[in-house]
């Protein structure tokens, strides 16, 4: 494996708040954290990532403040305390018949539908609506394929403060519109696809309109850092030992490059060997596959894929924000991407309910990119593998229903629901 820290250990500039400082992974401009909005670097328009001073090893963990959850891991964070309603700390769980089907030397599932809002963006928002309250923004804003939406409207309404989301018009699934819905956010459809969302609201951004919440906000990735931290935590008290490899569903890429982070900065802190840095596997639904491309292409930027369709909505994505950071993770963690078809994301959605974890078809993608893995030999028989399902089952009610079995109906009577039980 070939781990060069590209990072965390440059030297602490001046313009540093706290041991804490935005720094731009393309040009190494660096620039104070909270004295202005900023979610590109004014020198180059690169993508900003939080930097800090010194990391914190396994033993800090929980020593100070909560002993579960996101913000057990405040020491990693750039701010003590979140807006929270208890993220994070969902299980890992074992998923027998999948690990004996696959043929891993040990198999766990990452259920972050198992988070308040059911899915892992309250891991970002938790953090992310807090430095919004301390940059003093009123108004909260993203693009989403609707899980971004329902854990901002959560989050936005637990801070009292005004949310604006976009949606991409009849591609959202139920429960994440009513989430968005009953949380009191004010919801805008739009005539376009996801990125055709995210254009508009960057551009509200831009001008002053709203405080963006999509992945590009740096300090969401902070948060989501915490999965990679529980995962590594989860799988050794469980197992002994570390994962080798993380097979995770890519949209906007920012989990990919949200882990990548959490592992350098554990190497940075010299918990991790570079060595035992997981393998970051992604991947896609094949008809939004542009960071599966770029991978199997070698190419430095993704092609913007203007035409996308699959069943796993919540990555229904053309153009991930976060590829200049997630590429980097992919490739120096020596791992790659897979895109895999609609229906092998239903047979795997299938096959995670049947040993007894519901989530939605994007989270699904993991296991099949798995299953696609081991058949090609890519994935060999003696690893170690976490799977990461990101959102609930209930969330697409919809795609549950039309993957499951059908309701059958009987009168209200004994014997007639006897015979056909008979038949
Ligand atoms: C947001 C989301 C994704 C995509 O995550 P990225 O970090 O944008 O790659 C995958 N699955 C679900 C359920 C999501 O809500
Ligand atoms: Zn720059």
């Amino acid at each position: 494996m070939n781990l060069t820290l590209s990072n965390p250990t440059a030297p602490v500039p001046d313009v540093a708040d706290d041991g804490v400082w935005l720094a731009c992974i393309e040009c190494g401009w660096t620039g104070p954290p909270f004295d202005q909005i900023r979610y590109r670097c004014p020198d180059c328009d690169g993508l900003l990532e939080v930097r800090y001073d010194d990391h914190p090893t396994f033993d800090d963990f929980g020593e100070r403040g909560p002993k579960r959850g996101v913000w057990r891991y405040a020491d990693a964070l750039p701010v003590d305390s979140g807006v929270s309603i208890e993220e994070g700390d969902t299980p890992l769980y074992e998923v027998p018949t999948i690990e004996d089907e696959v043929g891993v030397s040990a198999l766990r599932v990452k259920h972050e539908g198992m988070n308040p809002t059911g899915s892992f963006k309250d891991r970002g928002m938790t953090l992310g609506v807090r430095v919004a309250q301390k940059l003093g923004v009123s108004r909260l804003a993203c693009a989403s394929t609707g899980n971004t939406s329902a854990a901002l409207a959560c989050y936005g309404a637990r801070a009292g403060s005004e949310v604006l989301v976009l949606l991409p018009a009849g591609k959202v699934a139920a429960g994440k519109v009513a989430q968005a819905s009953l949380h009191g956010a004010r919801i805008l459809e739009v005539d376009g696809n996801f990125d055709d969302c995210l254009d508009v609201v960057s551009d509200l951004a831009d001008r002053g309109e709203a405080y963006l919440l999509n992945s590009l906000n740096p300090f969401r990735l902070e948060g989501q850092k915490t999965i990679g931290l529980e995962i590594l935590e989860g799988f050794r008290d469980q197992t002994g030992e570390l994962p080798d490899r993380i097979v995770l569903p890519v949209g906007n890429a920012g989990n990919t490059s949200a882990l990548f982070k959490a592992f350098r900065e554990l190497v940075a802190a010299g918990e991790l060997a570079p060595e035992e840095v997981p393998t970051l596997t992604g991947v896609q639904a094949e008809g939004a596959a542009p960071m599966v491309e770029a991978i199997e292409e070698g190419a430095d930027e993704v092609r913007r894929w203007d035409e996308v369709e699959t069943v796993a909505t919540a990555i229904r994505i053309g153009y991930p924000v976060n590829a200049p950071k997630a590429l980097p993770a992919i490739r120096e963690t020596g791992g790659t991407a897979v895109a895999v078809s609609d229906g092998e994301i239903t047979d795997a959605q299938r096959a995670l309910a049947r040993d007894g974890v519901g989530v939605e078809p994007a989270s699904a993608a993991s296991v099949a990119g798995l299953r696609t893995l081991r058949e090609s030999g890519e994935i060999s028989a003696d690893e170690r593998v976490v799977c990461l399902t990101t959102g609930h089952l209930l969330k697409d009610p919809d795609a549950a229903a039309a993957a499951g079995v059908e309701p059958e109906p009987v009168p209200a009577d004994t014997d007639d629901v006897l015979s056909l039980l008979s038949r």
